[in-house]
């Protein structure tokens, strides 16, 4: 099986000469924004982990095949119970115990933790002991969409893997050869989400079309010039820094919508034109320390001020 992402050519290396090396390492962060291959890279290193063909993941030995349906019982996948926000210590403590377990069906097992920035403190402690200390032939895998969430300490005994969306060109091609889609539509995909295939195909899925509620609330919030809607609406995002930064980027990709349908001339597309490239400021300041508060505070601001001229 060839390497599953477009584009990112250090990250494919280096997974590529450690699976053929059988050098997996005990601990692998993966991280990216949403969209950028995460998921689909974890499975790739899972697979490939337990694999018993020549070439691994050679996609055709039972194992391979088992792994493909997503029912190994080697690989175990790991996110917040039903109904939860969090990965709770409970849940570390029983992947603990399992990880002790000798493989069912090959020789390594594999715990991918999807959405590891949201193992709670006392669960990410609990963690780092199994990482200090891994059983033999266990490999975990993290996939995260930020870092910085993760204890320093998680961080530094992973091996990183971080993702990037390819250039728009490579993610048109990707996306042309992988589905069927036109290549206009796909184009326009790419171009809108700046690269980024899982948000394109996202968007080419939905017809290119409606997306996220709050957004087009917040846009219209805008237009009305109603500050007080627009600050009740941001209140809940506020609470966490990846919220916020998923919200800003959708409503960059809002806005670049709601341009291309009002047509790119008359005053109303240039204030939502000026508000969206206002908006690259404050992503930027998200990745300092900043008051979440504060700075959604002042992109209302903003838009207001750019409203109300
Ligand atoms: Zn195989």
């Amino acid at each position: 099986m060839s390497f599953p992402l477009a584009g990112n050519a250090r990250v494919k290396d280096a997974v590529t000469s450690m699976i053929s090396l059988r050098r997996i390492p005990h601990a692998i962060l993966i991280d990216g924004d949403k969209g950028t291959g995460r998921h689909t890279l974890a499975r790739y290193i899972a697979q490939a982990a337990v694999c018993g063909g020549e070439n691994a993941p050679c996609g055709e030995c039972r194992s391979c095949r088992v792994a493909k349906s997503g029912a190994h019982p080697d690989i175990t996948f790991i996110s917040p119970e039903e109904g939860k926000k969090f990965i709770n210590v409970g849940q570390i403590r029983t992947l603990r115990a399992e990880a002790f377990v000798k493989p069912h069906m090959s020789k390594r097992r594999v715990f991918v933790i999807n959405t590891a920035e949201v193992m709670n403190e006392s669960a990410q402690n609990a963690f780092l002991k199994v990482l200090e200390e891994p059983p033999e032939g266990v490999i975990f895998i993290l996939v995260s969409l930020s870092a910085s969430e993760l204890l320093e300490t998680v961080v530094s005994r992973c091996t990183r893997l971080s993702l990037v969306p390819p250039d728009i060109n490579t993610a048109v091609s990707y996306i042309a050869e992988n589905t069927g889609y036109g290549s206009e539509l796909i184009a326009a995909a790419a171009e809108e989400t700046g690269g980024n295939i899982g948000a394109a195909l996202g968007i080419l899925s939905d017809g290119g079309g409606e997306k996220s509620d709050t957004v087009e609330k917040f846009i219209d919030y805008m237009l009305a010039g109603d500050q007080g809607k627009m600050l009740a609406l941001t209140a809940d995002i506020e609470k966490s820094r990846i919220d916020s930064e998923i919200f800003i980027k959708e409503l960059k990709a809002g806005l670049a919508r709601r341009i291309r349908k009002i047509g790119m001339t008359g005053d109303t597309a240039a204030k939502l034109s000026e508000f969206y490239y206002s908006l690259s400021e404050f992503e930027a300041s998200l990745a300092t320390n900043i008051n979440l508060g504060l700075l959604f505070c002042a992109a209302v601001c903003r838009a207001a001020e750019i409203y109300s001229r």
